[in-house]
């Protein structure tokens, strides 16, 4: 069976696949960038390629960053190793094999709708939840895209006046909804952020500590309306969302939807579905190759 390779690019290290049409992989692995130049990510490819069990019939590449389609350019201010490179280009050059580049957010939310809801909805937003709030959009059962990386969810502000954001405006959702987004809530509550991390967070609701369980109540009040914003849009059937701190849903689920179903746009209640995802850390290499096989 003809299957695709899946690249899921990272800053320090590549996450690789072998996935066939019905989405099972083989080949799984995580290889380390050695150095942090350009030229370590190409010989990392490289190895990968060279040491797989069959050779694949093409590449998927899922970006860390906006990707220009058209000059074949990704946009990743924040990973100075790629940044502006010409990643398709060059690995096809390198090893002989058609690739296809696209943002690894959307690479995620189109394989959590082929594999998960195609039957079943045509219109979905997906967000991820970690370093950053990232995500893609499913309209009419395809994914949007055009000549450049679309959905750019993380920049959509709620507050004029709020937290700078890389990009250069106050208040987007990046710096809100992400893993440095509920630390900084629960240093806002009085909490002390010393070694604190998400994780630990979790830790401290499960034993009821009240201060970490109003910060994830807090979040979830924020992603809520987030949520309904986007929902406004289009009236989507489903929002999902992945990432790392979708892992933690467990405590501010429950708020999550309660806010939602209250800020929801009136015409559109009953009509939109919250729903954590499924595919966890696979969802790009399988969007990859959903994109890639044509599914
Ligand atoms: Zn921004």
């Amino acid at each position: 069976m003809e299957k695709v390779l899946c690249l899921d690019i990272g800053g320090s290290s590549i996450k690789s696949g072998l996935v066939d049409i019905s989405g099972n992989i083989t080949d799984e692995n995580k290889s380390v960038i050695k150095e942090e130049t350009y030229e370590s990510f190409l010989e990392t490819v490289k190895n990968i390629v060279d040491n797989l069990s069959e050779k694949p019939k093409g590449i998927a590449a899922a970006l860390p960053g906006g990707y220009d389609i058209k000059n074949d350019a990704i946009f990743a201010p924040n990973l100075q190793i790629l940044n502006g490179r010409h990643i398709k280009t060059d690995i096809e050059n390198m090893c002989g094999i058609k690739v296809l580049a696209e943002n690894d957010a959307n690479l995620a939310a189109y394989g959590e709708y082929v594999f998960g809801d195609k039957k079943s909805v045509n219109n979905m937003i997906f967000c991820t939840l970690g370093t950053g709030f990232g995500g893609g959009l499913i309209l009419n059962g395809k994914l949007l895209q055009s000549d450049i990386t679309l959905f750019e969810v993380g920049h959509l502000s709620i507050n004029i006046r709020g937290r700078k954001c890389g990009c250069g405006r106050n208040g987007c959702l990046d710096e809100y909804c992400s893993t440095s987004g509920i630390i900084e809530i629960y240093k806002e509550l009085g909490g002390s952020t010393n070694g604190i991390n998400p994780y630990i967070l979790s830790e401290k609701a499960k034993n009821n500590d009240t201060l970490a369980l109003k910060t994830f109540e807090e979040y979830g009040r924020l992603l809520a309306f987030a949520f309904a914003n986007l929902a406004a849009l289009f009236c989507p059937e489903k929002i999902k969302f992945g990432g790392g701190l979708s892992e933690l849903s467990e405590y501010y689920m429950d708020c999550l939807i309660d806010e939602f179903e209250k800020l929801l746009f009136p015409a559109y209640k009953g009509r939109v579905k919250i729903e954590r995802a499924e595919l966890k850390n696979q969802a790009g290499m399988l969007g990859g190759a959903a994109l890639f096989f044509g599914l």
